[in-house]
């Protein structure tokens, strides 16, 4: 009787069925997905240039202040954030979407020359460097609330979003499969998400025929053998090819903890511990700290940028030294052990990053008058205290996995939780 209540209080909602049917639609209204697209693209130039344009304009230098103070707020308070945390917890939507460079370097390479991608440029890496120079670049100029300089480093990747897209592929996204200096951090991220394009590669295989046409990938990747979120900007291209591709639901980080050890890499290793962990906390806390005044007093003649970036830099190195070592500890002292390890951070790290770029938003409220002190506290604190419960989490079934011990593993996670929670970030 117990289990009969039980099953009529149970949930009527079919996961499964509902995530296969999103994707499916979004496969069958590409036309509508397009036409939000472009709209993105018209909102996005218009946020990007008429901060700098207006006052080249006889309109009024009020106006224009309170058209650069809104873009801003778009930017970097709403935008960054908003799309950070829909990256971690459903995937890359964004990118296949909305993101307006996508929409337009796409575009171009319908329309470009069709060049074939050279070797160079396919280098693992790109994404990972262009992150880290544009992260510390922005962050070092104080860059956001300056449009002039949000012009020349979000349009600049615009232009090479473009140009690439003019010179490479046919109909592809070269720039965001191989370059995008976002794609660098959201191919981490997504691991942790709810939902992916699952292949059923058994159906794929039994499929009758006549075929239907190979899916029009814009990434390049090979449906077929789709294994994981990191690449996918779920387009939805291919949702219901063959009877063998679904959106589907999974365990939030069911990717990371069923991630076999011959999976695990090197590079996604160093970007866990020393860009995603080391350099998001170093670049947003380091400057103002103590180390910072240090530097400062000991070279007064230097120019203030000297100091700031040697402060940015050491305290990423010492988090993603602490972090790499206290991982080889946790890996019995194999390297490639402690690579598997490390993608238990990315939920954790993936949080810290939301929150660095959340704290811009509770700044711009703070600068407009609002107590944001408490809210800024209790936010920080459940959203560490969930990322690192999840990283816990993740971590325990890599340790089974791996058959390591994970006390060194759960100090790394709950040491840079604490480091997080200790962060005073730009408000104070
Ligand atoms: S595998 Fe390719 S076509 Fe399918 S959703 Fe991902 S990016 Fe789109």
């Amino acid at each position: 009787m117990i289990r009969q209540a039980l099953a009529r209080l149970r949930p009527r909602v079919d996961a499964a069925r509902l995530a296969q049917r999103a994707g499916d639609l979004l496969r069958r209204r590409q036309d509508a997905v397009r036409v939000v697209q472009w709209a993105f693209v018209a909102v996005y130039l218009t946020l990007l240039l008429l901060p700098v344009l207006l006052p080249l304009t006889p309109v009024a230098p009020a106006v224009a202040a309170r058209v650069a103070r809104f873009a801003e707020i778009v930017f970097w308070g709403v935008w960054w954030p908003g799309v950070l945390l829909s990256v971690l917890l459903v995937g890359q939507f964004w990118c296949g979407v909305l993101c307006p460079d996508g929409t337009l370097t796409e575009f171009a390479s319908r329309r470009g020359r069709g060049g074939k991608i050279p070797a160079w440029l396919r280098r693992a890496g790109w994404p990972l460097f262009g992150f880290s120079l544009l992260f510390t670049w922005e962050h070092l100029v104080d860059a956001y609330g300056r449009p002039t300089l949000v012009l020349l480093a979000v349009g600049g990747m615009t232009l090479l979003a473009l140009g690439s897209g003019l010179l490479f592929g046919r109909g592809k996204r070269v720039w965001c499969r191989y370059a995008c200096p976002a794609g660098g951090v959201f191919s981490l991220l997504s691991r942790c998400a709810v939902l992916h394009f699952k292949v059923d590669r058994a159906a794929w295989d039994a499929a009758p025929r006549p075929q239907p046409a190979p899916v029009d990938c814009p990434l390049l990747l090979d449906v077929r053998r789709l294994r994981s979120n990191e690449k996918c900007s779920m387009c939805g291209r291919c949702s219901g090819h063959r009877d063998a591709v679904a959106l589907a639901p999974r365990a939030p980080g069911g990717e990371i903890a069923t991630l076999a050890a011959a999976d695990a890499r090197g590079l996604d290793a160093f970007a866990v511990c020393f860009v995603l962990c080391g350099l998001a906390y170093g670049v947003i806390n380091a400057p103002g700290g103590r180390l910072h005044a240090w530097l400062s007093a000991l070279a007064p003649a230097l120019p203030d940028w000297v100091p700031t970036l040697a402060a940015m830099l050491l305290v990423a190195a010492a988090v993603g030294s602490l972090l790499a070592a206290l991982l080889l500890a946790a890996g019995g002292g194999a390297r490639r052990r402690a690579q598997h390890l490390s993608y238990a951070l990315i939920p954790l790290a993936g949080i810290g990053l939301f929150l660095g770029a959340l704290d811009y938003a509770f700044m711009l409220l703070a600068e407009a008058g609002q107590a944001v002190a408490g809210a800024r506290a209790a936010v920080r604190g459940v959203a560490i205290a969930v990322g690192a419960a999840w990283s816990l989490s993740v971590g325990r079934a890599l340790c089974r996995r791996s058959g390591t011990g994970g006390v060194f593993l759960a100090a790394a996670i709950l040491g840079f939780a604490a480091v997080l929670l200790a962060a005073e970030g730009h408000i104070g």
